[in-house]
């Protein structure tokens, strides 16, 4: 078999700390693998400025010229992590057999690339990097995460354990994935809907080697919301569940309260009623905004917007 061309695609924002450091990395394990004749000369690292407000393109250009390797493109504004993981992806589907995406921090051990590869040339077409321990993030970050994931499966969203977006997918499976048209990206657990032969690598997590997360509190839940709404419609299911179990417990009051009524007792009152309202209201209430987060999905949907645009590329003759 002809050694497949590698495209390891890189996301990055306002990463002008940490790129600086971090590229040496990724070309040396670049070189590595093409000195170790698994992928092909032709393999490059790609990387996607997502519209960064500081000097991060800058760097990437510089790269891009002192290194044959190197190649980048850049959004014409900030589009998140995953819309600019797609770009790359889809950039890179034409050029290459192989993608490998990882961030651009360090924060995932390259050293599971050799092996990523290794489990291509068994026959994987899609190899998940899965943190096997989870010891440099926070006890809060640890739990929250492990809480989603179970959730997730729950509600038939197949997400691989501990897998975030470190994972080797090939070309084969990004065509197929080009067909996958919706906004709401959660690419984790998409790719498992596209099928074919997949299988898991485990790595260590380090420590971010320079800069800060980009994913605090408040984006972490988006991205949880967008998950569970792009893989599953069970959350609807629920709350139409919720709707029937009170409906036959207001049904027996009903019962109760009438054959009280007959008997000459007056079930008493003001609290019991005032805590039923009160329960009701915030059911229904958090029953609005379960189906309101589908209907205000499925509306950026429909208008069918572009993704991401790209503004600039550095390609080399
Ligand atoms: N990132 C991006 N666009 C954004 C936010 C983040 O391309 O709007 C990139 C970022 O540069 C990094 C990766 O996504 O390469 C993961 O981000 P980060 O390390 O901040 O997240 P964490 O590892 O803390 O979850
Ligand atoms: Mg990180």
């Amino acid at each position: 078999m002809d050694k497949p061309v590698l495209y390891i695609v890189i996301p990055c924002y306002n990463e002008q700390e940490v790129l600086p450091v971090t590229k040496p990395m990724f070309l040396n394990k670049l070189n590595h693998l093409i000195a170790r004749r698994k992928v092909s000369e032709q393999s490059r690292i790609l990387f996607v400025n997502d519209g960064s407000r500081d000097s991060t393109w800058n760097l990437i250009q510089e790269f891009a010229n002192q290194e044959e390797k190197i190649e980048g493109i850049s959004l014409s504004r900030n589009r998140g992590h995953q819309n600019a993981l797609l770009a790359g992806l889809m950039e890179a589907k034409d050029l290459c057999d192989i993608t490998i995406s990882i961030d651009c921090d360090g924060q995932d051990d390259l050293n599971a690339m050799d092996e990523m590869v290794e489990a291509y040339h068994k026959g994987a077409d899609i190899v998940y990097g899965v943190r096997s321990k989870r010891d440099t993030d926070t006890f809060f970050k640890r739990t929250t995460a492990e809480g989603f994931y179970k959730l997730m499966n729950k509600l038939g969203g197949e997400v691989v354990y501990n897998h975030a977006d470190y994972r080797l997918v090939s070309a084969k499976v990004l065509e197929e994935f080009s067909n996958f048209n919706e906004v709401n990206l959660f690419l984790r657990g998409m790719f498992p809907l596209v099928g074919f032969n997949s299988t898991s690598v485990y790595y260590e997590r380090h420590e971010r080697l320079k800069g800060e997360s980009h994913y605090p509190l408040k984006k972490m839940l988006a991205l949880a919301f967008d998950g569970i709404t792009s893989l599953s419609i069970k959350p609807i299911r629920i709350v139409t569940g919720i709707g029937i179990a009170f409906s036959i417990i207001s049904f027996l009051l009903i019962v109760y309260a009438l054959i009280s009524l007959i008997h000459g007792t007056v079930v008493s009152g003001w609290t019991s009623s005032i805590i039923v309202t009160c329960l009701l209201g915030g059911i229904q209430l958090i029953s609005l905004g379960v189906i309101g987060e589908y209907v205000g999905k499925t509306y950026l949907e429909t208008k069918h917007r572009p993704r991401y645009i790209i503004s600039n590329r550095t390609y080399k003759e």
